[in-house]
């Protein structure tokens, strides 16, 4: 597959470059975001830095979805938990903070193309299997996962594709805790992910975007659930 590397850095660009190689890929190398945008339609993935000499990464990155769908991993310095929320609420598929080591990169890369495939699929055929069951409702929220909607008190709700995926997992089952393995198995389609935070940055989309926060709650040091009554906030949710 074609591989966009933008990275500013020679030797971390040699180091990638050689490794994407070995996997076979082939690599077009940019250093500036105006090049980033002018090669990504060819791209197959992207791995983005986000120290960059002409524009700052995370507004390339923003950029860089209005124009292409490829998958896209945030390789960067960057590890503030803002920087990886931002990075991800961007549209960044993954994010990988340097140093890293080169295998679990190139795992996260893997992953994050499998998982991009398996997105193709039509409705309750992917990773997230709710098979396009019977509707869900808990409280005043109902998930059809059929239709790929959510309504809250009625009104329609728009998530992403994937927090619909996560909420639409957790609705099939509502009576049982999901572990993040699961979860990061079924929708990102690899339980390796299972430190990543992409789970933690939907799950707090899905409560923010439905405002109701008990809708999804955390079980410590396990997973997550579907809340049993989310229009009454119940205990304090506390995430990490
Ligand atoms: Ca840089």
């Amino acid at each position: 597959m074609h591989a966009l590397l933008v990275e500013d850095d020679d030797r971390m660009a040699r180091a990638l470059g050689t490794a994407l190689a070995l996997r076979g890929h082939t690599v077009r190398r940019v250093s500036r975001a105006l090049d980033a945008l002018r090669y990504v339609h060819e791209a197959g993935f992207v791995l983005l830095d986000l120290g960059l000499p002409d524009l700052d990464g995370l507004e390339l990155l923003r950029r860089l979805r209005t124009v292409c769908d490829a998958p896209l991993i945030v390789v960067t310095a960057r590890c503030e938990e803002r920087d990886v929320v931002q990075g991800l609420r961007a549209g960044a598929d993954d994010y990988v903070v340097k140093p890293f080591r080169m295998a679990e990169l190139i795992a996260r890369i893997d992953t994050v193309r499998r998982r991009t495939r398996a997105q193709g699929e039509p409705p309750g055929g992917g990773p997230g299997g709710a098979g396009g069951g019977r509707s869900v409702r808990t409280g005043d929220v109902e998930v059809d996962p059929a239709g790929r909607t959510v309504t809250v008190a009625g009104s329609e709700v728009r998530l992403t594709r994937r927090e619909f995926d996560v909420l639409a997992l957790l609705a099939a089952r509502p009576d049982e805790a999901h572990s993040r393995e699961e979860i990061l198995d079924r929708i990102w389609g690899d339980a390796f992910l299972a430190a990543s935070r992409s789970l933690d940055v939907h799950v707090a989309g899905i409560r923010a975007k439905t405002g109701r926060p008990g809708l999804v709650r955390t079980v410590r040091g396990f997973g997550y659930r579907l809340g049993a009554d989310p229009a009454v906030r119940g205990e304090r949710d506390a995430d990490r």
